[in-house]
């Protein structure tokens, strides 16, 4: 599709031919791919069930996918709408587990050319294998994304996630290169080196988890550094971890430049799968690389447009290891199909947490971005938290401890009633009085990748 044939680069006395794979559209466009970005519904349902049958197709080479597709009795050829993928078996966090590591591929090894894998902690880790067409296109969706929030190639793209085998680090770079910004593969942690290469090098767009961009800000303050005034940012990606709005606006007020919502998966490839426009109406899932379903995470049901439910993920243009309905565990809802920006791929909700993050106490279900909304509406908080849950005489019982945005610990009236207020305004939100504590700004953990709110530690009484 973006095979064009020739350009030519004059030398002394001959023509030098290249072929470029993937053109760069005029920076006065508004879209990186406009054919695709562009597609009215009817097209992107057309483009979904072929595509959709191109995946059974290559499912078929994976006998674990070809057993599980003949028992449903789902043939390439009876895949005649988008509601026919609901004849498809789900795929599951543990299905990857349990075939670790290349159990679920669909092409030989040899054909692969790079692996990423979750962290693992709780057992096997998950392994995504690419083809080099798998990462050719991952770039595509990246420099899309970054592109269509008004990124260009004068621009300079700065990634403080991870590199190796976390998606974010790799996945950010090759799309900021594929749009042909300058790029700073900065990596995570070491906030003082960030900020020297944020001024050195005149960063226009920097990538972050958010809860690492309100440190960084810290640090700035720390140094008497005003973002504003000494650095050039004017965008900045946010994503990997579920964040209120209220966050949000937090971010966009420090650095004083715009914050999207990026979301992505490993195994759907990694960053790219869903980013927000300028619009900031919720974040497009590519509808061309992906099928989006809500269910029903205990009837496996469609949920109706609007209602929160599981997110469910089907990648209908991988060639290693493309996965039908995923179950992702995170929790969202469909916005709408339709945008202002002219793009008609669904919006999504921000995430409200995965399913797994849900803390359960005394009967009442509670995630952590409930908490995290109160507390960033209050001024004199800072955006550090941690949630510890401890079980005493058999109740469980809920600890928020905060930081303060500014000391003035010896003023303890104030304080006090500061406290008071939030305990208040959590006890109004989640149903129950949390143990509520204003610690010194700097005294709680701060981790490089994503951010760790929960810490349980409950006694389970059988
Ligand atoms: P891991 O499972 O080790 O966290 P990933 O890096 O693949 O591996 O993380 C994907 C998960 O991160 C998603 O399923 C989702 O829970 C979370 N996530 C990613 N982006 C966002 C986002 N923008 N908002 C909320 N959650 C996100
Ligand atoms: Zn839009």
């Amino acid at each position: 599709m973006y095979l064009v044939p020739l350009y030519f680069v004059p030398g002394p006395f001959v023509l030098y031919f290249a072929m470029i794979k993937f053109p760069v559209p005029d920076d006065s466009c508004e879209y990186f791919d406009k054919e695709h970005e562009t597609m009215t519904r009817e097209q992107i349902e057309t483009l979904q069930v072929e595509r959709l049958r191109e995946t059974v197709q290559r499912c078929m080479n994976n006998p674990i996918y070809k057993q599980r597709l003949e028992e449903a009795g789902v043939t390439p050829e009876s895949i005649n709408s988008v509601a026919d993928i609901r004849r498809i078996p789900f795929t599951t966090k543990a299905d990857l587990r349990d075939n670790y590591p290349f159990g679920l591929s669909c092409v030989p090894l040899r054909e692969c050319v790079r692996l990423h894998s979750s962290s693992g902690t709780t057992g096997n880790p998950t392994v995504i294998l690419h083809t080099q067409n798998d990462l050719d296109e991952w770039a595509n969706q990246v420099a899309r994304n970054l592109w269509m929030v008004g990124l260009r190639p004068d621009d300079v793209f700065q990634n403080s996630s991870g590199y190796g085998m976390f998606t974010g680090g790799l996945g950010f770079q090759y799309g900021a290169e594929r749009l042909g910004m300058l790029t700073v593969p900065a990596a995570a942690g070491n906030s003082l080196r960030q900020i020297k290469f944020m001024k050195d090098f005149g960063t226009t767009a920097l990538h972050a988890v958010p809860s690492y961009v309100t440190r960084l800000y810290e640090v700035m303050q720390e140094q008497g550094v005003d973002p504003r005034r000494d650095t050039k940012l004017k965008v900045l990606a946010i994503g990997a971890e579920p964040h209120s709005e209220e966050q949000r606006q937090r971010i966009q007020n420090m650095l004083g430049v715009k914050a999207y919502n990026s979301f992505g998966m490993s195994e759907m490839c990694g960053p790219g799968v869903g980013f927000e426009c300028k619009e900031q109406n919720g974040l497009h899932f590519w509808e061309d690389y992906y099928i989006v379903e809500i269910v029903d995470p205990e009837t496996l049901e469609p949920v109706p447009d609007g209602e929160i439910g599981e997110l469910v993920l089907t990648s209908i243009k991988r060639e290693a290891m493309p996965l039908l309905r995923y179950r992702t565990r995170d929790l969202t809802r469909v916005l709408g199909r339709t945008c202002p920006c002219g793009r008609n791929h669904v919006r999504i909700d921000r995430m409200k947490g995965r399913s797994d993050d849900m803390m359960v106490l005394r009967g009442v279900n509670i995630f952590p971005i409930q908490i995290e909304k109160i507390l960033m509406n209050f001024k004199e908080l800072a955006s550090n938290y941690l949630i510890t849950l401890t079980t005493d005489q058999e109740n469980d019982n809920m600890t928020v401890e905060v930081e303060l945005e500014e000391l003035f610990t010896d003023d303890y009236g104030r304080l006090e009633s500061l406290r008071k207020e939030v305990t208040r305004q959590l006890k109004d939100e989640i149903l129950l009085t949390p143990i509520v504590k204003l610690v010194p700004k700097g005294t709680l953990p701060v981790s490089e990748g994503k951010a760790v709110r929960v810490v349980d530690k409950r006694t389970v009484y059988q």
